[in-house]
């Protein structure tokens, strides 16, 4: 025996539902050729973030010998003031993708199911994965979620039901009436996890009524980000809300500590900065509306935008043109979007809603590309 077979003989054997994960795939920050350019590829506030966050975690510099409060009680408490909740039922954790992997860690194993549906986030099935539990996936309605599809999934085993809303990569929304009707169907030892990532997008009058369901319902846990609208994505800060017990038992295999003081720090500020999350979200609402008609008036050209009410677009490419042909073209104008053949949707870009000029511009581009008038 060689020495390499010597070593692949006695090569630790990793689990077979770790090596059943199709690892995640982050949107680019760069072209194939290495060329910085215009970044609509992974949701990020064209904004920037608050400068009264960014102060905060600059002055944060002072203490990067310490270890951050493991328990986040400024930021809990914070955030308890502002939306209304109890603080000792909110758990913290690094982005709210760790928050979705303790609600799987902590409430699902190998035998167990976890219902999510196609074209959901792609983080359900890594949590899923990782735990040895059994992904279970409920087709879309017209790539939005379909309650009765999910319900028509649960069995027995099932002990966690994923939703996004607004969904991702979709923008897809469920209406608070299909949210109370899933969550009345679920048998309670289901936890509904309503991932909200982008519910500060929503206009009051849309909201799901998942942090209501999660005041006084045993089996559901909201997720929320200060990756999105709070323009946070590097500082790394999630959080989520759930019963007591829900959270304790999430606590028990959450990191000790998480994101750091800075990042802490800084998502206490972004919280209190009203004016530049209002700004983001009229911002959005106009040019999310704007780059939707633009693309449905590209309907001959076999373009459509899926309705959404998040901060990008899933735009998708029934024509001549296809999505990857597209892709490639807007990446030599200068954008890059986020093309997703390997969430099954080969003939969809997801293009995150950016700066007005960049709008502008990549809607020119997108014309040219498809052959239409300028
Ligand atoms: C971006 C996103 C998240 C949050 O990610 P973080 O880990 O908080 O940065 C969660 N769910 C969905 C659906 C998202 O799009």
């Amino acid at each position: 025996m060689t020495d390499t077979d010597t070593l692949t003989a006695q090569a630790p054997v990793p689990k077979d539902w770790i090596m059943a994960i199709a690892p995640y795939v982050p949107g680019k920050s760069k072209t194939d050729d290495g060329r910085s350019v215009i970044k609509l590829s992974s949701n990020e506030n064209p904004f920037g973030t608050s400068e009264t966050a960014r102060a905060a975690f600059a002055s944060a510099a002072q203490c990067l010998e310490r270890y951050p409060d493991s328990a986040a009680v400024e930021l809990r408490e914070t955030l308890a003031a502002h939306y209304d909740l109890d603080p000792t039922r909110i758990t913290c954790g690094t982005g709210s993708d760790e928050v979705l992997h303790m609600a799987a860690g902590a409430f699902a194993g190998p035998g167990d199911e976890i219902i999510y549906v196609r074209y959901g986030f792609t983080v359900y099935p890594i949590a899923t994965r990782r735990v040895g539990a059994t992904p279970v996936v409920a087709p879309d309605k017209d790539y939005a979620t379909d309650v009765d599809a999910i319900l028509a999934r649960v069995t027995e085993r099932t002990r966690v039901v994923f939703v996004a809303n607004p969904n991702n990569p979709t923008g897809t929304y469920t209406a608070r009436s299909e949210i109370a009707r899933l969550h009345a169907a679920l048998p309670r030892h289901v936890l509904l996890v309503l991932d909200q990532a982008y519910a500060e997008y929503l206009d009051p009058e849309d909201d799901d009524g998942g942090l209501e369901l999660a005041r006084t319902a045993p089996n559901v846990l909201v997720t929320r980000t200060f990756s999105k609208i709070f323009g946070l994505a590097s500082a790394r800060v999630g959080w989520g809300y759930a019963s007591a017990e829900v959270i304790d038992a999430m606590n028990r295999i959450r990191q000790p500590f998480s994101f750091s003081i800075g990042a802490g720090q800084a998502a206490v500020a972004a919280l209190k900065d009203k004016g530049f999350v209002e700004r983001s979200r009229a911002h959005n609402k106009q040019w999310l509306a704007h780059f939707e008609s633009e693309i449905n008036a590209l309907g001959n050209k076999g373009l459509r935008a899926v309705p959404s009410k998040a901060n990008f677009s899933l735009v998708l490419f029934e024509g001549e043109t296809s999505a990857e042909t597209a892709y490639k073209a807007l990446m030599d104008h200068g954008y890059i979007v986020r093309w997703l053949p390997g969430q099954d949707l080969p003939h969809g870009l997801r293009i995150t809603i950016g700066a007005p000029e960049e709008m502008t511009g990549l809607i020119a581009a997108l014309r040219k590309i498809v052959g239409a008038e300028v």
